[in-house]
């Protein structure tokens, strides 16, 4: 049977109104599993409202009292851990052990915005003139939105939600129309953490949504994560109706592999990176660029049989290594590229297209491990994001060939370079054109506490996620002179009749 979404509004699932549905699918089975409503404008600004409505109070609690609520979250989430991971795996895909990381991360967040309000402290000048003092506090925005992609359905919207709602705004966050049942459930578990009412509302939708939060007047700030393209309309749009805006885009991440770095290191961590979460990660490896063919024709010895032995199964299977990909359309595309590849002249040397399906799931969106060597800068397969398990080669001749070729992408989110040099690693690290840079690591996201961002067409907007940053972005500063003047004073006391 299929089951009917909701959104999440005042503390409550409320159902649509708009007789406009998205079907949600199990993608190991191909199946749709549920229906998630897609709101229209009127129900956006309703949920706005009520939010702008909420605001005030939330702001009022001390920040000490908002961080509670986060504690008492994170004590949720971890009891509800399996249950949130496994109605993840299930909209999503992945695998049990990749659904729990995807919550595990979110978490982290979570758990760095207890801190919160050591972050909203302001600053203070003592002195800074005769009887003068300067402060600055930092002051919730008000209302603020967050428009979040498919392939982290709980990491992502608590990015987003846990920050801003720690530094007092209240949140409309609109998820992916494809897995919208985790942000649900993380919405139900702030109610219980203690959250009011009306200040964490769950809109879904698709551009009908997304176009009315960009022209809702009281929302003051949106955050977003998704492809390029929309990201940049959404900078564009949100930005000229006067918003404050970060998008975080699509990438295409590359991984240098030196003469002198340790093969089989670099092997197993493209494994890890080129096709965990069947490649459908912003911060995935999707291109590796050995530096000499003699490194280049090694590392494909090492890789071809670790890819030929990667294990496709559904969420529920121990031993898969990925889940299928999101959806058939998806699926499609990835395959298309393939054949792209293949007629532009790269060497297939695995070739996932011949994977048959896990038992008893012939119906769902499988695509097989894909390994391509000799790629080329043109070829479509290197300048488009494919988001699926599949890793292309592009060899260079020398260090400077490797580095100008990931310089030269259109994309800065993630790098890698192996290498025991640390005289090149230094190199790398001060030249390179690319937000998050791994020396020896294959997927270098920052820990809660620092920011995660991208740089070039990978990420719009001047402040990155989470850490500080996050608090700098769902903040304004308000700077207060004050001045006290003296000659209240006699023989040392306060004159206080003086103030009558
Ligand atoms: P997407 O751009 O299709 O969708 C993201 C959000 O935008 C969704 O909420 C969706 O409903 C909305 N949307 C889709 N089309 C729209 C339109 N025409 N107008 C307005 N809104 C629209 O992205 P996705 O497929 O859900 O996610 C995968 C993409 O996200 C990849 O490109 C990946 O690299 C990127 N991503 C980036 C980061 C990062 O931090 N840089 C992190 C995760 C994912």
């Amino acid at each position: 049977m299929t089951t009917e979404l909701s959104h999440w509004i005042d503390g409550k699932r409320v159902p649509g109104t708009s007789g406009r549905f998205a079907d949600v699918f199990n993608p190991a089975t191909g199946e749709v599993q549920a229906r998630t409503p897609l709101a229209t404008r009127e129900e956006l600004d309703a949920a706005v409202a009520s939010a702008a409505e909420a605001q005030p109070a939330w702001a009022a609690t001390n920040p000490q009292r908002r961080a509670r609520v986060m504690m008492e979250f994170v004590r949720l989430l971890n009891r509800d851990m399996d249950k949130l991971a496994e109605a993840l795996s299930k909209e999503h895909g992945k695998t049990f052990a990749d659904a729990k990381g995807d919550v595990q991360r979110g978490l982290e967040v979570i758990e760095f915005c207890i801190g919160g309000p050591h972050l909203l402290k302001g600053e203070y000048s003592d002195g800074a003139g005769p009887g003068i003092d300067i402060y600055s506090m930092r002051q919730p925005l008000g209302v603020v939105a967050g428009i979040t992609p498919f392939n982290f359905p709980a990491m992502i919207p608590m990015w987003k939600f846990g920050p801003a709602l720690a530094c007092g705004n209240a949140f409309i966050l609109k998820p992916s129309e494809r897995d919208p049942s985790v942000p649900l459930m993380l919405a139900e578990l702030m109610k219980e953490a203690g959250l009011p009412d009306g200040v964490l509302q769950v809109v879904n939708g698709d551009k009908a949504a997304v176009d009315a939060i960009l022209e809702n007047e009281t929302i003051q700030a949106v955050g977003f994560v998704g492809s390029t393209p929309i990201a940049a309309y959404i900078y564009e749009r949100g930005c000229a109706n006067g918003k404050r805006v970060q998008c975080f885009g699509g990438a295409k991440n590359h991984m240098i592999i030196m003469p002198d770095a340790d093969l089989d290191q670099a092997a197993d961590a493209l494994i890890g990176a080129g096709y965990g979460a069947a490649g459908e990660r912003c911060m995935a490896i999707s291109v590796a660029v050995p530096v000499g063919d003699k490194t280049a024709d090694a590392l494909m010895e090492k890789l071809k049989p670790r890819v030929e032995k990667l294990n496709v199964g559904p969420w529920s299977d121990e031993s898969a290594d990925y889940g299928p990909v999101i959806t058939g359309a998806a699926r499609d595309k990835i395959n298309g590229l393939v054949e792209s590849g293949i007629e532009a002249g790269a060497k297939l040397v695995v070739d996932g297209r011949d994977m048959a399906a896990p038992q008893g799931y012939e119906d769902g969106f499988w695509v097989g491990p894909h390994l391509f060597d000799h790629v080329t800068p043109d070829m479509d397969i290197y300048t488009q994001e494919i988001f699926g398990p599949v890793l292309s080669t592009v060899r260079a001749q020398s260090y400077e060939d490797a580095i100008k070729l990931a310089m030269d992408n259109e994309y800065g989110n993630g790098i890698a370079i192996y290498t025991r040099e640390g005289d090149a690693a230094r190199d790398f690290v001060n030249r390179i054109n690319v937000g998050m840079v791994g020396v020896n690591v294959p997927i270098p996201v920052p820990l809660a506490y620092h920011s995660f961002g991208g740089w070039k067409k990978s990420a719009f907007g001047d402040l990155n996620q989470h850490g500080p940053d996050a608090f700098k972005f769902y903040t304004r500063t308000k700077t207060v002179t004050a001045r006290w003047p003296s000659g209240i004073k006699e023989g040392g006391e306060f004159n206080f009749k003086a103030m009558d």
